[in-house]
């Protein structure tokens, strides 16, 4: 059983490779980023709440985000086994998926490693409305702030295997399916 998140900076191709290793394996791909772009589209009120944050490039608050993360972790489609892609972001949101998960916990983290000049390259070549310099900049700051130290949080945990994400979508899949689904321990740390 494959429970495992998707870990790095913006543009490092999480969402790429999570929807293509999700489609391919029967996994439940579960996108925060995605799950919150669509309430703004909606105009939910969650939605109304979060989209400065994400104008910003700031997080989103934790309790916005588990609103609508919590209901698809219980969902029957999530008991195939998931993909995370987008959280946990934060140590809290590490915690509160430990609460929410039990015993029956991540499996694995993969850590996707991109250099600074390769990210903000990527992300002015993909268009998103938040992807304009100043935001990306502010992305990439949160990410060393809030974000990254979840490297060492999963490290410690010996759930973490750091792969090179730069090269091409298929270079880039082959390292992140060794490690998911070739290796013997991908399954169950
Ligand atoms: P992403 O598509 O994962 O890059 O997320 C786009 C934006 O959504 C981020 O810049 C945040 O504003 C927000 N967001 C996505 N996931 C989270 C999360 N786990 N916690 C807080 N904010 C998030």
């Amino acid at each position: 059983m494959v429970r495992a998140v998707l870990l790095g900076p913006p543009g490092c191709g999480k969402g790429t490779q999570a929807t293509r290793a999700c489609k391919a394996r029967g996994l439940l791909h579960l996108s925060t980023g995605d799950l919150l772009r669509a309430a703004v589209r909606d105009g939910t009120p969650l939605g109304l709440k979060a989209q400065g944050f994400m104008d910003r490039g700031e997080l989103v608050p934790d309790e916005l985000v588990f609103a609508l993360l919590r209901e698809r972790l219980r969902s029957p489609s999530a008991g195939a086994g998931f993909l995370l892609d987008g959280f946990p972001r934060n140590v809290a949101q590490a915690g509160t998926l430990d609460l929410e998960l039990g015993a029956s916990g991540i499996t694995r983290v993969v850590h996707m490693r991109l250099d600074d000049e390769e990210i903000v390259r990527r992300l002015l070549g993909r268009g998103r409305p938040d992807d304009t310099e100043p935001v990306i900049r502010n992305r990439l700051k949160v990410y060393r702030a809030e974000t990254a130290p979840l490297i060492d949080f999963y490290d410690r945990r010996g759930l973490l295997v750091t792969i090179d994400a730069h090269g091409t979508l298929e270079a880039v899949a082959g390292r992140i399916d060794g490690v998911l689904f070739a290796d013997p321990r991908g399954g169950r740390a």
